[in-house]
């Protein structure tokens, strides 16, 4: 059976698999396995606004859309090199393209970064297109939703009571109805410091960051809760002494407060302090986060789910943080595509603490969010809701992110 012949067989064509409950009833009633929509993909296509976007295309004009982030300046010629692995494939048998993929990347530096991100970013697309065939959302895909909104946090776009823009992104937060907020603490270019190589904070620098605490605690209502990152710079006393000075303040979470690659220092920070650490968003696959959980290093894990392998392999870490009775709180600096695709993760899981959003943010790579599909804004009142329309459920709007392109690149053309 074609898609066509299986619209035609849910008896009420388009209109019928666009509404959740006569797709499912459908499924349910009209098909077998055998069924399924036979899909072929014909065509994989990239473009890079701030991140790398996929398209993938299929014999039957449904194609998907997916997004990967950060470690992406040459992902697009690594999307290009799984061409062999997509096309002709069936996209609805996500896990299998999935794995082929991933293993034939292990002579290629298929373990983590660049690789593991563009693989993310095809499995995303895999997903949109999956729910587009079969007219389910990819919540439901997922396992089913246990929550209808996810809740976000807004990372400040100020942090210093020396910002004369201060108050405005203080009460945006507020005003926009957040319930969290996160600021940064790391500052390279602090006068204060000695050396501009070596990440051992003097005494001024760690006044400063406690500064930058105690101010927007002091600024902020009470309900609203605040995280610090700091970004993985410094080296293990710091993190130890930051970790400690800002025990009062009763954190969300302190973020990266040594680098990723050395988990037992990481542990080490995490058993000096109740101040609870998270950490995750420069970690990569099942495979990278099983570490973490195995030597107790963080409280929270922040799998940045357009760089760590996928929305399935999200889920899968999530799984494995739950065992542990570790939250994940993911780290986001996708475009509403990735942000909703990652929501669609959040709202299955049980361990779904917050996601990230710069939505107070002043840079205009950030400001530019809204414009990105065509339903607009997507968080109402600091949460976003999980649509019930097919795939990830948003429409790209291709006029306003041709115009977004990074210079010199084409929008899927
Ligand atoms: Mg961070």
């Amino acid at each position: 059976m074609d898609r066509r012949a299986f619209l035609h067989s849910t008896g009420g064509g388009l209109a019928g698999l666009f509404s959740l409950q006569g797709l499912s009833a459908a499924i349910q009633t009209q098909t077998t396995p055998g069924q399924r929509p036979r899909l072929k993909i014909t065509d994989v296509k990239t473009a890079y606004t701030q991140g790398i976007h996929v398209r993938i295309y299929t014999d039957q004009g449904i194609f998907g859309n997916g997004e990967g982030v950060d470690s992406v300046s040459g992902a697009a010629a690594i999307i290009q090199g799984f061409r062999n692995f997509l096309i002709g494939q069936n996209p609805l048998n996500i896990e299998a393209i999935w794995e082929r993929i991933r293993t034939s990347g292990i002579f290629a530096g298929g373990q983590a970064g660049q690789y593991v991100t563009a693989l993310g970013a095809v499995e995303i697309a895999l997903w949109d297109l999956a729910g587009k065939a079969v007219g389910l959302p990819v919540y439901q895909l997922m396992g089913g939703k246990v929550r209808d909104r996810v809740r976000v946090y807004c990372d400040s776009g100020t942090n210093t009571r020396a910002d004369p823009q201060a108050k405005k992104y203080i009460s945006q937060i507020v005003d926009m109805g957040f319930t969290a907020t996160k600021i940064d603490i790391d500052d390279g270019a602090d006068p204060a410091r000695f050396d501009r190589v070596n990440w051992t904070a003097n005494n001024q620098e760690i006044d400063n960051m406690v500064d930058k605490v105690r101010f927007m605690r002091e600024s902020l209502p009470r309900h609203i809760e605040l995280a610090v990152d700091m970004h993985g710079r410094y080296d293990l006393g710091t993190a130890k002494r930051v970790a400690k000075e800002l025990e009062p303040f009763r954190l969300l979470w302190i973020e990266e407060p040594v680098p990723p690659e050395n988990v037992d220092a990481m542990r080490d920070v995490r058993e000096s302090t109740h101040t609870p650490i998270c950490a995750g968003e420069n970690v990569f696959l099942r495979h990278g986060f099983r570490e973490l959980f195995e030597k107790r290093a963080v409280d929270i894990i922040m799998p940045d789910i357009q760089k760590c392998g996928g929305l399935l392999e999200a889920r899968k870490i999530a799984d494995m943080a739950h065992t542990y009775y570790i939250p994940m709180a993911p780290h986001a600096q996708a475009s509403p595509i990735g942000t909703m695709a990652s929501c669609h993760v959040m709202a299955a899981i049980p361990n779904a603490l917050v996601l990230e959003w710069h939505w107070s943010h002043p840079a205009p790579r950030l400001t530019r969010w809204r414009q990105y599909v065509k339903e607009g804004e997507i968080i109402e009142k600091g949460h976003i809701t999980v649509p019930d329309r097919p795939g990830i459920g948003l429409e790209m709007d291709d006029a306003a992110c041709r115009k977004m392109v990074r210079p010199g690149t084409a929008w899927f053309d």
